[in-house]
């Protein structure tokens, strides 16, 4: 109220009581606006309040209808009062609206007294502007009413902590009636099992602290379904600083919660690494948790179809055994139908519908009646695997369900592509790609297991190393992936033999192994008989027929060895044994192998001396003419090895060690320099050596640079091309490195001679012999030593020199020790022999002398 009314209402309270003048200088300055009509309802009274409230002047207004000011008019129920019918709605209030000079609607309050003065009857209205108090009120309805619609629960607590209101949304939220909740404490109500027991507590410890709080808590509605719902509870503080209540403001979150939880919980365990199964029933009792009035069951499908249970905590165990390895079909239980489908499957009645045949029997006891069951897809659509939930009722998913599923179906695949991705990195990681066999990590993990539990028990144990023979030929004549299906096609057939407790694995290109756990060496033989039985059946490589074999090695445990490392090195050199022999066969492991094994080592580290220490050096041996053995044809250099513990080491062993171990190429380089030498010596003193032949291994026409090396080391002793010639073996020639055969052209193009070594002990090829550009053919020393003997050996003898003839190719027959082999050859028409019977390999100066002594010339024979 303002200051200056107050003062003039003081001002007429001390006025006496009765006097007139007194009461209508009350009315004058009453602060509501006062106004009076006579029984013509002409206005005989008009405040200076109501001049205020109406902005007119009294004298405008006095002896004019009341209409004038008050056109329309309202009693309690809204209906319309005319300005005339003022005394009828004597004691009512009225409302009335008048409008601003702006338009905008202005709002009295009015009351009508009946005021008899004794002459007349009058009407005295007292009027009030109430449009603010009235805009407050539909306002208040409004935000009531804003309330009411919101999907947030609101309600609000007194003092005494006991609910004042609620709004509509929360009695949709819970299920509770306003009745209800008026006047309860809320925590009786929605708290339950899973309700933060500290709720309360945090509550009244915030409003102790005149504090918001605002936090996720998990409450139950009436019909007790659990509710994850986000709250902020704010207190009302009065004036003096009292708290008069509480509003709380909860949403419900339960679905938001759902996915974060289950996502965390679900990626929390992948992380760790935990089972499949595991992560599954992580979910299911999860979804169980949220939606308790469900059972689920989630189950994985495999490439054949079959079904693998993989969780469902709550149904009986029974269930899951009967499914097991069941493929889907469309009656083969709800998941085994939605699986068969690739659709989500309603089963409205497990009892009547044709799906549950298999397992309503099981599922009916456990008071089950309904199921609704989705597949889960891959990335790229293929159905993994089903969730269902099952129903105490015949019912459909509701809303919560649908959306529980929704993510689980997510959470599923998920699990089930990275179980998926981990099991091919397993794949990858422990097992041969081309054949599927444990790799040799694998294998020597698996084997090493085994020898410990054949070691337990005393028992035996065999390893049989398989190694396919003449594999690299196969593989670069047919090409790699001809070479392929040979392997994989060998590791069947190898599975085939083996049982299920033998361990294979393949070690590395066509090299197998096995481990048989308890087994006699009796049993290892035949098993090794059956395996070359096995892999020498007829193979389809490309468009030919194979017919493959293989050399087996067989090492015992735990006499061979006790551990697998040490078996499977055992068993390999006793395959390099049986491969030696031959091939297609095996050989047991036995200590005198174990013994050129380590031997070969030490010859390799002598050998790597030798050349450092020159401890190396060559003889010559001269070949002569068939018909004039003082005609010198050439001389053919042969590598010495003194060592100074060991003695002369024959080229015969320390060369295989030098192939192996790569050190050949190093060794040859220096043979040839060192030939070069010699030649360019004899030359300068005209010694009669028309050419000097060198030995070279097949590895050293593999270097790209050998053709290069050996014109360079020619032109740098000042020697001609066709002073030199290269004994190369037929291996040379089968090998299909294009580098080998450009070596060969180039060699020959730069008019180096080459000579075929041993010729007739190989795979000789006519038709290579033919193709390469080979000048000489050294008969093979073991068809010479027997042309006394052998009529066989004496055909092929002539039969090579035939050959030689017609390809216009010299013969060299090599190891000639007798008269009767020389004048056989002779015969012949053997143009150059070489043989101990002329003169064993002499170092220079020896064989220096050798020429003296036998009057030697350089034969004219090109
Ligand atoms: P090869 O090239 O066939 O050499 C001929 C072998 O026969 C030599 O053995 C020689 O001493 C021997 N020999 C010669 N005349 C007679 C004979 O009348 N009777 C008998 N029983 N043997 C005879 P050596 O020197 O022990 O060489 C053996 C093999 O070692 C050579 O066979 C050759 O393949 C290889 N070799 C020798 N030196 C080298 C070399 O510098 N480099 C390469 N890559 N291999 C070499
Ligand atoms: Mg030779
Ligand atoms: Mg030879």
């Amino acid at each position: 109220m303002p200051r200056s009314a107050l003062t003039a209402l003081d001002t007429v309270q001390e006025a006496p009581e009765h006097d007139p003048a007194f009461l209508s200088q009350s009315l004058e300055l009453a602060p509501d606006a006062v106004l009076a009509v006579d029984g013509e309802n002409r206005i005989v009274l008009f405040n200076r309040a109501a001049e205020r409230l109406w902005a007119v002047p009294r004298e405008a207004t006095l002896g004019e209808p009341l209409e004038r000011l008050l056109p329309l008019l309202h009693d309690a129920d809204g209906n319309a009062v005319a300005g005339s019918e003022i005394g009828q709605a004597a004691d009512d209030t009225l409302t009335a609206t008048l409008a601003h000079a702006d338009g905008s609607p202005r709002m009295l309050s009015l009351r009508a007294i009946r005021v008899s003065t004794g002459i007349e009857t009058l009407w005295v209205l007292f009027a009030r502007e109430v449009t603010d108090q009235h805009l407050l009120q539909e306002r208040l309805q409004q935000m009531l009413l804003m309330l009411d619609n919101s999907n947030s629960a609101i309600f609000v607590t007194g003092p005494d902590r006991s609910v004042a209101y609620v709004n509509g949304g929360f009695t949709r939220m819970f299920g509770y009636s306003r009745q209800t909740m008026i006047g309860q404490v809320p925590a009786t109500l929605l708290a339950g099992p899973d309700t933060d027991p500290q709720l309360c507590e945090r509550i009244g410890n915030a409003i102790a602290r005149r504090e918001s709080i605002q936090g996720e808590f998990l409450l139950y509605t009436r019909t007790r379904r659990p509710l994850w719902v986000s709250l902020a509870a704010s207190p009302v503080v009065g004036e003096e600083g009292q708290v008069l209540g509480l509003v709380h403001v909860l949403t419900d979150i339960t679905r938001t919660k759902m996915h974060q939880v289950m996502h965390e919980k679900v990626l929390n365990a992948l992380v760790r690494d935990m089972p499949i199964s595991d992560v599954m029933t992580l979910l299911c009792r999860e979804v169980e948790h949220i939606s308790p009035e469900v059972v689920i069951s989630i189950t994985g499908i495999d490439a054949e179809n079959r079904m693998r249970p993989l969780a469902a905590p709550s149904l009986p165990g029974v269930l899951s055994t009967q499914m097991t390895g069941t493929a889907i079909g469309p009656r083969a239980g709800a998941c085994g139908a939605s699986a068969w489908h690739g659709r989500a499957m309603l089963i409205d009645d497990i009892a009547t519908h044709p799906a549950c045949e298999p397992c309503r029997h099981l599922l009916l006891p456990q008071g089950l009646r309904s199921s609704w069951s989705s597949p889960i897809k891959s990335s790229l659509g293929r159905v993994m695997g089903t969730v269902t939930l099952y129903y105490r009722e015949p019912q459909e998913p509701n809303e919560l369900h649908r959306s529980l599923i929704d993510s689980c179906l997510h959470l599923c695949t998920l699990t089930m592509e990275r179980e998926q991705a981990n099991e091919r990195v397993h794949q990858l990681a422990f097992y041969d790609t081309l054949t599927g066999l444990p790799n040799r990590m694998m294998f020597s993990a698996k084997a090493e297991q085994a020898l410990a539990n054949a070691g337990r028990v005393n028992a035996q144990a065999a390893v049989l190393f398989v190694d396919l023979d003449r594999f690299k030929l196969i593989n670069d004549a047919q090409g790699h992936s001809a070479g392929d299906g040979l392997l994989r096609d060998i590791a069947q057939r190898i599975d085939g033999e083996v049982q299920e407790l033998h361990i294979t694995g393949r070690q590395a290109g066509d090299e197998f192994v096995v481990v048989v756990p308890h087994c006699s060496a009796e049993q290892a033989g035949s098993l090794a008989e059956r395996l070359l039985g096995a892999i020498s059946a007829p193979a389809s490589v490309g468009i030919m027929t194979l017919h493959p074999s293989a050399s087996i090695g067989v090492a015992m445990y735990p006499g061979d060895g006790r551990d697998i490392e040490l078996l499977v090195r055992h068993a390999d050199m006793a395959m390099y044994r049986a491969k030696r022999e031959g091939g297609g066969t095996f050989r047991f492991f036995s200590s005198d192998m174990n013994k050129v094994a380590q031997e070969r080592v030490s010859l390799e580290t002598a050998l790597r001396d030798a050349i450092r220490l020159e401890q190396l050096r060559l003889e010559y041996q001269p070949q002569v003419s068939g018909c004039a053995q003082t005609h010198i044809h050439g001389v053919e250099a042969l590598l010495r090895w003194q060592h100074p513990e060991l003695g002369a080491i024959p080229p015969g062993r320390f060369i295989p060690v030098a192939e192996e171990s790569g050190l050949i190429s190093e060794l040859s380089l220096w043979v040839l320099r060192q030939a070069c030498v010699q030649m360019a010596d004899w030359r300068h003193r005209g010694v009669p050596i028309p050419r000097i032949s060198v030995n070279m291994s097949a590895i050293n026409f593999r270097d790209r640079a050998l053709a290069g090396l050996i014109g360079q080391t020619l032109s740098e002793h000042g020697l001609a091309a066709d002073d030199l010639t290269l004994e190369i073996t037929e291996s040379v020639m089968l090998d299909p490195d294009p580098d080998v055969l450009g070596n060969i052209e180039a060699i020959y193009a730069m008019g180096v001679r080459l000579s075929l070594d041993d010729f007739g002990t190989g795979y000789s090829s006519l038709s290579h012999l033919h193709r390469l550009p080979i000048h000489e053919l050294k008969l093979d020393q073991s068809f010479v030593r027997d042309i006394e003997t052998s009529a066989i050996a004496r055909t092929l003898t002539t039969s090579v020199l035939r050959i030689g003839d017609s390809l216009g190719m010299r013969v060299i027959a090599e190891g000639v020790e007798s008269q009767a082999q020389q004048q056989f050859l002779a015969g012949q028409g053997c143009p150059i022999l070489q043989g101990f019977l002329f003169s064993p390999p002499l170092c220079a100066s020896a064989l220096e002398h050798w020429l003296d002594r036998n009057q030697c010339q350089a034969a004219t024979t090109a």
